[in-house]
């Protein structure tokens, strides 16, 4: 008989809360263990951009991803009776001719058309912000409440789960229980913390310190997110999020005056406007060398799996990741080939 699934997970930011909401409502039992300080799913500004600006790409399975995104966000606002997922207008101002013509040229190409607005005579001498090179509109992007997010599932969680406040502690795993809690399967979903896992440690989880400001401002457009060397993501009531510096290999957790200047220094390309700074917060991503999220199960422990490196795009890639995952733990659903853990085991 097939055993009945009893699944543990460890972590509760995005990817854990993603993954045992898709559980519970596949009707498993799911306790889920968080030891209460997040480094990086509360301090994300929550953005979902389907562009690479840098050389105008698509984000990597966006296709796929977007599709699978805004059911995924509805149904959780009609679960938790809140609004989620914002349309989010992004304004990029360009950085070069170069990019300008790259722009130029995918505009009228079928694939891009879904993330692309046509520049029109607006979008050329748009003057509310510095546009040396013009500017142009992308379409299909949003924005998660990151607050009301974690506010609303975690109080979800505490209703259709068993969801405990505590540090998990590696040394009290036996074979089907941890601390009485029964379980088929433990999904360690830490983050950059994976390091302190001494199942997974050895996965090349390669930590991005991010810093943002939230500050004040008059004068820039609450209506849009403008976007060069960094994003102004408008809050309401003149206040905006300035973000994010990308701190390679880095796991440190303080605000820092040289991340501080950064940004105020990339702001400059976009407005001489001074802001009033109200607050930094530094978090720290977990990015995976290869940039591809990571899941699978363990190589010798069978009952112990990861899902893990959503790097800076979680909140684009994890309602598809996490339902494909459940597809694989329940279902015996193959894995993505550039996400399975597998990848690394078979280079040892
Ligand atoms: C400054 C910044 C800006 C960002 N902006 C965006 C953005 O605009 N859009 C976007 O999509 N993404 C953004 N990201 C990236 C996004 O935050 C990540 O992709 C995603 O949140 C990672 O989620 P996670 O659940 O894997 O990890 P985490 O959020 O780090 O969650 C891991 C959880 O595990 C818990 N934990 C760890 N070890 C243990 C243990 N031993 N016992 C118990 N609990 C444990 C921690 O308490 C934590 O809550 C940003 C990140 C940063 C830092």
């Amino acid at each position: 008989m097939k055993e009945k699934e009893r699944i543990i997970i460890v972590g509760a930011g995005l990817a854990g809360i993603c993954l045992a909401y898709q559980l519970s409502k596949r009707h498993v039992p799911v306790t889920i263990i968080d030891k209460g300080k997040n480094w990086s799913s509360k301090i994300a500004a929550g953005l979902i951009t389907p562009l690479v600006f840098r050389r105008m790409t698509k984000s990597w399975m966006v296709d796929d991803v977007m599709e699978y995104l805004i059911p995924f966000y509805t149904q959780l606002e009609e679960e938790t009776s809140s609004k989620l997922l914002i349309p989010l207008n992004i304004r990029r101002l360009f950085s070069s001719e170069q990019e300008r013509g790259y722009w130029l040229k995918k505009q009228e190409q079928n694939e891009f058309k879904p993330y692309m607005h046509s520049i029109n005579k607006d979008d050329e001498t748009y003057n509310l912000a510095k546009n040396p090179y013009g500017s142009a509109r992308v379409k299909s992007a949003y924005c998660v409440d990151v607050a009301t997010f974690f506010k609303k599932m975690e109080a979800w969680l505490k209703s259709n789960a068993n969801f405990l406040r505590q540090d998990f502690d590696y040394t009290k795993i036996e074979a089907d229980n941890y601390k009485g809690i029964t379980y088929s399967k433990i999904i360690f979903c830490e983050g950059f913390e994976v390091r302190n896992n001494p199942f997974f440690k050895e996965l090349p989880v390669d930590p991005t310190k991010g810093q943002t400001l939230k500050v004040e401002m008059e004068g820039i457009p609450e209506h849009e997110s403008l976007n060069r060397k960094c994003f102004i993501l408008p809050l309401g009531k003149q206040q905006f999020r300035i973000g994010a510096t990308y701190e390679w290999h880095n796991i440190s957790t303080n605000t820092t005056d040289e991340a501080r200047e950064e940004l105020l220094r990339n702001l400059k390309y976009i407005t001489d406007i001074e802001p009033k700074i109200i607050t930094q917060e530094a978090g720290v991503r977990p990015t995976v060398k290869d940039r591809r999220p990571i899941m699978g199960q363990h190589k010798s422990e069978k009952k112990l799996y990861i899902f893990n490196g959503l790097g800076a795009k979680g909140y684009m890639l994890v309602p598809l990741l996490g339902k494909q995952f459940c597809d694989y733990l329940l279902n015996h659903a193959p894995l993505n080939p550039e996400l399975n853990i597998q990848r690394f085991y078979l280079k040892q």
